[in-house]
């Protein structure tokens, strides 16, 4: 391509409405426009970076046995109320106003299932990998950090259909290392954690994930040993508070100007994880009393794991009143109302020698023990996870950072074929729901975690993978200079034919411009041929990744790019 004819619309100032270096860097390298909140056109170069992604995706779906559909992004409401999505998706699911029986998919597990039922008989049809690369819709709240949350955005989603449990897990397994492939083809550092599950439903599930100050996920990591995990579930290996070995009886004390676990801590000089805080949510109307050990945070989506809904809520003050007879800072396990469920923390497991509210403004007790003083206790891990706790898996101190999701892969079981009747015939003749999986991942995400992690001050910095073209050729003084006009033109043709994409500057701009677009747009390559190149009959080889510059006599030039671009694709596996 002849750049004095291609649309690139550089912008050389940094756009204010752009926080992030990704989200700044495709706006001015004229990768992507906005076009509405949520919402971006991919203009030339960006969308030859899309086209190289979804070939990645392909081949590694193809490797692993899948087939490829089409489906539509309008689907029939229908099939989304029987899987009950319609409540569970919300505001997010994209309504049409004018077609009410229609809705814009977010996610194609309904489809699937529906074209499965159709046709899916017999486990002998089994197994089946399908997956598309298609435009999914989401009225995301807050779209934002460019094409990282859009409204609209390509996903590659992928499903297993089994028969067996076993073939699931296989299903499964296929996916996890075609991510990792993927991943890593694209150039991405990327982790894998343990998730919960949410409103998909199902068994396992795990997440992809790139670290960045810019995510939206936080996840503990263990730089030691490797384990990773979002903080919805992760876990470490700090030990229960011990049972002591003698339980006084229950001891009743004013605490008049004790309202928190610190000044409890400061007033009365007790050790912190000997402080039980009380939280109380309201689960499907009805309250529960959760103990946490000292300062803990409460994780809700734990929570939701532990009570397996999602339906609840902080009490409200006044609520708190009206079940325990107290205020929130002096409530506790001790003469709880019948009605109230007690969940506890595992830290907290069957001990003793705990300080909680007594249930009566101003007061505690002291020498609660959980065996002998509270009725029934149901123990589940509840607590966040933080910074510096011992690792899970080998105790060093874990990191807690921000993570952004780039896949996401589930076992979904039989959810959704149960709620649509996608059932097959077994060998005994018995019928069984399909066991399903569901994969996916962002392709725009891809494309922006890449760079985030591959740019410098002066713009991007492309891998062979990824590149919108292989290379730049920049002309200097080309529109004054024949002769170097032809130089570079015989180079255009021979680089050309030895199969690179080559991005020709042949502008009527200065070679400082042309320079700092090169590098803006990042190519793995760029080859320089001016007057003072032309005299020596030399092209001078810019590595845009080192800075570092090769002086090359002309017949050369095809083998020592060949060469060079081949570490490049090397360094990256
Ligand atoms: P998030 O938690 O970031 O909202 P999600 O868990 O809802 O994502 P999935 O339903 O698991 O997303 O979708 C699969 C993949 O699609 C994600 O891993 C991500 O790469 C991509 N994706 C999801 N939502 C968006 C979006 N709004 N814009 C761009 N890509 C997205
Ligand atoms: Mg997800």
């Amino acid at each position: 391509m002849r750049y004095s004819q291609a649309f690139i619309p550089t912008l050389r100032e940094v756009p204010s409405e752009a926080q992030i270096p990704s989200h700044q860097l495709m706006l001015r390298s004229g990768m992507i426009r906005q076009v509405a909140a949520g919402v971006y056109s991919f203009l030339p170069l960006g969308y030859r970076v899309v086209k190289k992604v979804i070939a990645i995706l392909q081949e590694e779906m193809d490797r692993i046995g899948g087939q490829e559909f089409h489906l539509p992004a309008l689907n029939p409401i229908e099939i989304w109320e029987a899987t009950d999505r319609v409540a569970a998706m919300g505001d997010v699911l994209f309504r049409l106003e004018n077609r009410r029986n229609l809705v814009l998919a977010p996610t194609h597990e309904e489809i699937i299932t529906y074209h499965a039922r159709q046709h899916i008989k017999s486990y002998k049809e089994l197994p089946q990998i399908w997956y598309q690369i298609q435009t999914k819709f989401r009225n995301e709240p807050r779209p934002r950090s460019g094409v990282l949350r859009g409204r609209q955005f390509l996903m590659k989603d992928s499903y297993s259909l089994d028969a067996t449990w076993e073939g699931l897990d296989q299903s499964y397994q296929k996916h996890y290392e075609a991510y990792h492939r993927i991943f890593s083809r694209a150039g991405l550092r990327f982790f894998v954690v343990g998730a919960s599950s949410g409103a998909m439903g199902g068994s396992a599930s795990q997440e992809f994930m790139v670290e960045s100050p810019y995510g939206e996920d936080t996840c503990a990591l263990c730089d030691h040993c490797g384990y990773a995990a979002n903080l919805e579930v992760a876990t470490s290996a700090l030990s229960p508070v011990p049972r002591l070995d003698s339980s006084p009886p229950l001891e009743l004390f004013p605490t008049p100007h004790a309202k928190t676990i610190n000044d409890l801590i400061e007033q009365f000089g007790v050790p912190e994880e000997r402080c039980a805080k009380s939280v109380v949510y309201i689960v499907n109307s009805q309250p529960v009393l959760i103990l946490m050990r000292g300062n803990d945070e409460l994780n809700e989506e734990k929570l939701a794991s532990a009570l397996q809904t999602t339906q609840f809520r902080p009490a409200e003050p006044e609520e708190i009143v009206d079940i325990f007879g107290a205020a929130p800072g002096s409530i506790g396990p001790i003469n709880v109302p019948d009605s109230v469920r007690i969940l506890a923390d595992t830290l907290l497991q069957e001990t003793n020698g705990l300080i909680s509210g007594a249930n009566k403004d101003g007061y505690h007790y002291k020498n609660i023990d959980l065996v002998r003083d509270v009725g029934s206790i149901e123990y589940f891990d509840l607590r966040t996870v933080r910074e510096r706790e011992p690792c899970p898996q080998c105790q060093q101190p874990l990191r807690i950072v921000r993570a952004i999701e780039i896949g996401h892969i589930f076992k979904l079981g039989t959810k959704y074929s149960e709620a649509l009747g996608a059932t097959i015939l077994l060998e005994d003749g018995s019928e069984q729901p399909i066991i399903m999986g569901s994969y996916g991942i962002g392709v725009e995400r891809i494309i922006a975690c890449y760079i985030e992690q591959n740019h410098d001050d002066k713009g991007i910095i492309w891998n062979p993978a990824l590149t919108p073209y292989d290379l730049s050729l920049i002309g200097i003084n080309i529109h004054k200079e024949p002769a170097v006009q032809d130089m570079a033109a015989k180079l255009y043709e021979q680089l050309q034919q030895a199969n690179f994409s080559v991005l020709f500057d042949d502008r009527a701009v200065s070679a400082g411009i042309k320079f700092n677009d090169a590098d803006l747009l990042g190519f793995p390559l760029q080859l320089i041929v001016g007057p003072r190149t032309l005299k020596e009959q030399t092209v001078e080889i810019k590595i845009r990744r080192s800075g570092e510059r090769l002086h090359v006599p002309l017949d050369a030039v095809i083998s020592t790019v060949q060469e060079q671009y081949h570490k490049l694709s090397e360094a990256e596996i």
